[in-house]
């Protein structure tokens, strides 16, 4: 074992020892068997069962996540979120592809108007890691970079929606582009009279935190647009050492960090782990801003809490925990002009 582990260290390149996010995205987990065998849980039946949602949905870990995922525990919560069970294959009524009912009647290629001041950028379709509960996961979105011609049309659509002054990032996960789309995005939206936003929802920094490089940390501090980064965050042992210090170097650039998470059954549905996330957030220096109720998506039926459960859930936290820690309870719901907040009612 020690032989072994000398010999990796040896193997890496003297002048670059740290790996980039780009080759760490390269070399993700993509094998439900793989993933299995590295934590010492492989089972014919564990593999069978991960096979049929892998099949629907693929299995995609990078090293960091699973290198904080504790080896020999099926119900690990960091696990529980990316690999298939059994029951994603099985048919539960109300359960549907799309409960968001996302259309995509775009006037403009790209980008999503819901809401009046804010615009959804969608920059790429592409996600660092597959989580099992995700509504998007009936939509493995094509990675549909824009050309620079529809770049253009999008900054003429904002130019001419005085209203909107915060664009949102979007995806997929937007840090998954590099930085030099993402630096020339920025700079055409700094063009934009009305902005004075610029909003990044991103999972990347929590799951392979070497994705805040200097590359990136660069066209963030050039940037005269104001930048807020929404990450998500379901369980407190997510933030490790290396998070720690990519919340710390974004903070340093400038960035309000916000986090928000999904109320999700075996992960985090109960009062401590949610008052140890928002502890631990904070010493991250991250804000928590809003937690998900959980929608009905196929093939996550394992993950669903009850909106009642969420409520006592969000009530616990507020008898323990100062306002500013507590979490938003929300949903989105369609045609709603914003999300709508669950009213989580007094504690009797
Ligand atoms: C959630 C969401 C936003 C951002 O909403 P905030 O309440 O401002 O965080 C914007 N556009 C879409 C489509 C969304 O779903
Ligand atoms: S990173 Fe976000 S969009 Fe991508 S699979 Fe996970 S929850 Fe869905």
């Amino acid at each position: 074992m020690i032989q072994r582990t000398a010999a990796r260290i040896e193997a890496q390149d003297p002048d670059n020892p740290m790996p980039t996010w780009q080759s760490l995205l390269a070399r993700s987990v993509t094998s439900p068997g793989v993933l299995l065998r590295r934590l010492g849980l492989d089972s014919a039946q564990r593999e069978h069962d991960a096979r049929v949602g892998h099949d629907a949905f693929e299995v995609r870990v990078p090293e960091p996540w699973l290198a904080r995922i504790r080896p020999g525990d099926p119900d690990d919560p960091l696990l529980r979120q990316v690999l298939p069970l059994a029951e994603e294959g099985k048919d539960y009524p109300g359960f549907v592809r799309d409960p968001l009912q996302e259309t995509d009647a775009t006037p403009t290629p790209g980008l999503i108007r819901k809401y009046r001041s804010r615009a959804l950028l969608m920059v790429t379709g592409q996600c660092a890691i597959n989580c099992r509960y995700c509504f998007r996961r009936h939509f493995p979105y094509p990675d549909h970079r824009l050309s620079p011609q529809q770049r253009e049309q999008v900054i003429t659509t904002l130019t001419e929606s005085p209203e909107i002054n915060e664009v949102i990032l979007s995806g997929g996960d937007p840090l998954a582009v590099n930085d030099r789309l993402l630096s020339a995005w920025a700079r055409a939206l700094a063009t934009v009279p009305s902005l004075t936003r610029l909003r990044i929802h991103s999972r990347l920094p929590i799951v392979i935190p070497q994705r805040v490089d200097d590359s990136l940390l660069a066209w963030i501090r050039e940037s005269p647009l104001q930048v807020v980064m929404v990450v998500h965050v379901n369980h407190p042992r997510e933030i490790d050492n290396d998070v720690r210090k990519a919340m710390k170097a974004l903070r340093d650039a400038g960035v309000t960090l916000l986090n928000q998470s999904v109320v999700l059954k075996g992960v985090n549905d109960d009062p401590d782990t949610l008052a140890d996330l928002s502890e631990q957030l904070f010493s991250s220096g991250v804000l928590p801003y809003y937690l998900h109720a959980f929608d009905p998506v196929a093939g996550a039926h394992h993950f669903d809490v009850s909106d009642q459960r969420a409520r006592q859930l969000v009530r616990a936290l507020q008898a323990r925990l100062p306002g500013y820690l507590v979490p938003r309870l929300v949903r989105e719901i369609p045609d709603r002009p914003g999300k709508t907040l669950l009213d989580i009612g007094m504690e009797q």
